[in-house]
């Protein structure tokens, strides 16, 4: 059996637990690894070794800090299918969109490849009399990111190139279900020669999380997963003096209107909630049908369900793939039980689904839910499997007014062909990235990606401006140059300009 080991101080560690934890191949149910559970102590060693790696990468100049970065994107680049394939045997995801996350990962790096340019402080000539003043920003020590299943290699670069390039060391802790990317990345960056010690990382569950919360030699905190967890961090971080960003779950909804192309809007919507198996924070898992649109709309995404090729990521031929756990799917399976007890119509019902050769495999098929409303639990809870609910209502201000009142706030879309309505949606909807007939509106990394209310926790979304922003912190710098001669001028007053 395989193992997944630390990584600490430019070189795989077995750490002191003696814990571990199965690593399951999603598509035949079958174990195909176990990762190590970090110690306390475990985690110590992590912080201790990128605490020391920041006294010499906080100097590096930013030319070998960019050199090092270009140099991952390249290999990066290079590597992405071994990337992919590693992605999709843990996970789960079919390979397409195992090599899509691995580019959107890609496109942070080359965000920050231009930190020399996003770094430039600013500077006034004269704000007094033979006065300057100028800013600029530092980095702030050892960073923490701690991530989720779901995107085992995009969602640590959403952190890790950023905190890198602006002079921070980095200690990875990412999810135990699919932890062989982080492995594969950190060989990446050695390859690109990083200094041994900036890039750390420590597999394990509960009691790592809690070491890195509590450590005295951590600065800083990003986090990535569910609701309930990412407040916990938030709260315990924020106690133990650190700076926290933590990014949690999502109900993303997408109105259709009825002047939307129906082909177009069902086609879309689709594949936005079963992708990935609709293991996706910015997955469509509510569609709300208004006025006319419903009873087309409900057709044409169930002939479409029905149609999706169902089987194992390796294979070209599927479009989805299964889901990550025997547990995950056995809750998806339950949930969608609950919606038909509870009076919704299951006008596609994903239960059941065997795929031929990989009956052992964590399958559920794309389910449609019709008819839902907001006191189901289909509704009311995250479910992160392929079930669409599709919500009924009269008008778009309904409908607005039902995304408002709902306590997540990560992403939703329209599907219009009216500017109108459009505008007046993205006005008023409170939800943190909004998409107008683009059912995943994932932003560039050139800007910060992040929800609202219970999706987010803290002040800053990730990477892009915001990114460099968490990243570092400024400082202001008030000089003067006198001559050796002159006059002090000093006074007893408070400083003000002359
Ligand atoms: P999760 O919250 O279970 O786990 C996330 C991380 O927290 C993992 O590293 C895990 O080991 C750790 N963790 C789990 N339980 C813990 C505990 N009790 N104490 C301390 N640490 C703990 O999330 P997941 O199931 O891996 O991922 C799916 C969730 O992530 C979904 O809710 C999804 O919406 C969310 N997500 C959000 C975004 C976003 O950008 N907002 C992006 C991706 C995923």
């Amino acid at each position: 059996m395989r193992t997944v080991s630390h990584w600490i101080g430019g070189k795989p560690a077995t750490g002191t637990s003696g814990r571990t934890s199965p690593v399951w191949n999603p598509a035949t149910g079958e174990q195909q690894a176990e990762v190590l559970l970090a110690s306390t102590a475990d985690v110590n060693d992590a912080v201790q070794t990128a605490a020391a790696a920041y006294e010499s990468w906080s100097e590096s100049s930013l030319a070998q800090r960019t050199k090092v970065l270009f140099n991952f994107r390249e290999l990066v680049n290079a590597r992405t299918q071994q990337l992919a394939e590693i992605i999709s045997d843990e996970h789960g995801k079919v390979l397409s969109d195992a090599a899509g996350e691995v580019q959107r990962g890609l496109e942070v790096i080359e965000f920050a490849c231009g930190i020399p340019s996003l770094l430039k402080g600013e500077f006034s000539d004269q704000v007094s009399r033979g006065v300057d003043l100028f800013s600029f920003r530092q980095p702030l020590g050892v960073c923490v990111g701690i991530t989720p299943f779901n995107f085992p290699a995009m969602v640590p670069m959403w952190m890790y190139p950023v905190a890198i390039a602006t002079g921070n060391t980095f200690v990875l802790k990412p999810s135990e279900r699919d932890p062989s990317a982080s492995q594969y990345v950190a060989e990446l960056w050695a390859e690109a020669g990083l200094p041994d010690g900036v890039f750390n990382v420590v597999h394990g569950d509960k009691e790592s999380v809690d070491a890195l919360l509590t450590h005295a030699g951590v600065a800083a905190i990003s986090f990535v997963g569910s609701t309930p967890i990412a407040k916990y961090i938030y709260e315990t971080g924020l106690a133990h003096g650190k700076r926290v960003q933590a990014l949690g779950g999502a109900k993303n909804h997408a109105i259709v209107l009825p002047d939307a192309g129906i082909d177009y809007a069902s086609d879309h919507l689709v594949a936005a909630a079963f992708g990935s198996a609709g293991e996706r924070c910015m997955a469509i898992s509510a569609a709300i049908a208004v006025g006319g649109a419903a009873d087309e709309l409900v057709a044409a995404v169930s002939e479409k369900a029905r149609a999706t090729k169902v089987g194992p990521g390796r294979d070209a031929d599927s479009e989805m793939g299964p889901v990550i756990t025997a547990a995950a799917r056995d809750r998806i399976v339950g949930l969608i039980g609950t919606g038909a007890e509870q009076g919704a119509d299951l006008a596609v019902d994903g239960r059941g689904l065997t795929v031929a050769g990989h009956e052992n495999g964590f399958f559920v098929g794309p389910t449609v839910i019709d008819r839902v409303t907001t006191d189901m639990d289909v509704y009311r809870e995250e479910i992160f499997g392929p079930v669409l609910s599709v919500v009924r209502m009269d008008t778009v201000d309904d409908a607005i007014k039902l995304i408002n009142s709902n306590p997540y706030g990560n992403g939703t879309a329209i599907f219009t062909g009216s500017g109108e309505a459009a505008r007046t949606f993205q006005r008023g909807v409170k939800v943190g990235m909004i998409g107008i007939n683009v059912p995943v509106p994932v932003p560039m990394a050139y800007y910060s990606f992040g929800g609202w209310k219970d999706s987010l926790f803290g002040q800053s979304h990730i990477h892009g401006p915001e990114g460099v922003q968490f990243y570092t912190r400024a400082k202001v710098v008030t000089q003067r140059w006198p001559h050796v001669d002159a006059a002090s001028g000093s006074s007893f007053h408070f400083p003000t300009s002359t």
